[in-house]
């Protein structure tokens, strides 16, 4: 049996579950999932994104190998989805998602275009992803948040 990587070696884990929430307090759920995740991620630096989209969750994690791997083994034993499929895990040289203990992020109308450059724009099924395409969409997720974030700063309101 193969060994796990040492400790302090950066891993990474995307996985696409399906949402297992009521629909009239589904924000409110997402919202205390992202609460705790950056409460319990910040104390064993573990970063990332979770993406809500379609009834699905696509969630990036990436930090110490064993933290990544605890933080997954309770991830997997919420109610609040079903079926994950874990779609890439593995050793990773940088972090993608330094910026987030962790950050959710809803794909609206204005960011179709996101989905359509994957051909996701019609049935979006995470599960279907390769690795890279769903580092791909995730990395494009996290583009667009972080200037949804700079104009927030740079564009006050009057
Ligand atoms: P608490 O938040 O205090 O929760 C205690 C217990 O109650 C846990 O077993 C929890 O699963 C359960 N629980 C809490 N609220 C609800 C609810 N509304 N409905 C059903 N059960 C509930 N956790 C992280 O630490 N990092 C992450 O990155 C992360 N990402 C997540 C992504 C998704 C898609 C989901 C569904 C959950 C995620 N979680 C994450 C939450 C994780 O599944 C655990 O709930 C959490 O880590 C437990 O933290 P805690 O021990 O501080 O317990």
């Amino acid at each position: 049996m193969s060994s796990p990587p040492p400790s302090r070696s950066l891993h990474r884990l995307i996985y696409a579950s399906r949402q297992n929430l009521s629909p009239e307090t589904a924000q409110d759920q997402v919202a205390a999932i992202i609460a705790t995740s950056i409460r319990n991620n910040r104390g064993v630096a573990v970063t990332g994104l979770l993406l809500v989209h379609d009834g699905w969750f696509l969630q990036a994690l990436e930090g110490p190998y064993q933290a990544v791997m605890r933080t997954y083994g309770r991830i997997v034993a919420d109610p609040r989805h079903v079926d994950p499929h874990v779609i890439a895990a593995g050793p990773a040289e940088e972090r993608e998602f330094g910026d987030w203990n962790m950050c959710a992020r809803h794909i609206g109308i204005a960011d179709d275009a996101i989905l359509a450059t994957l051909g996701q724009r019609a049935d979006f099924r995470p599960t279907d992803f390769t690795p890279v395409a769903a580092l791909r969409l995730l990395t494009a997720v996290r583009g667009i948040q972080q200037r949804t974030e700079a104009d927030a700063v740079s564009d006050p309101p009057a």
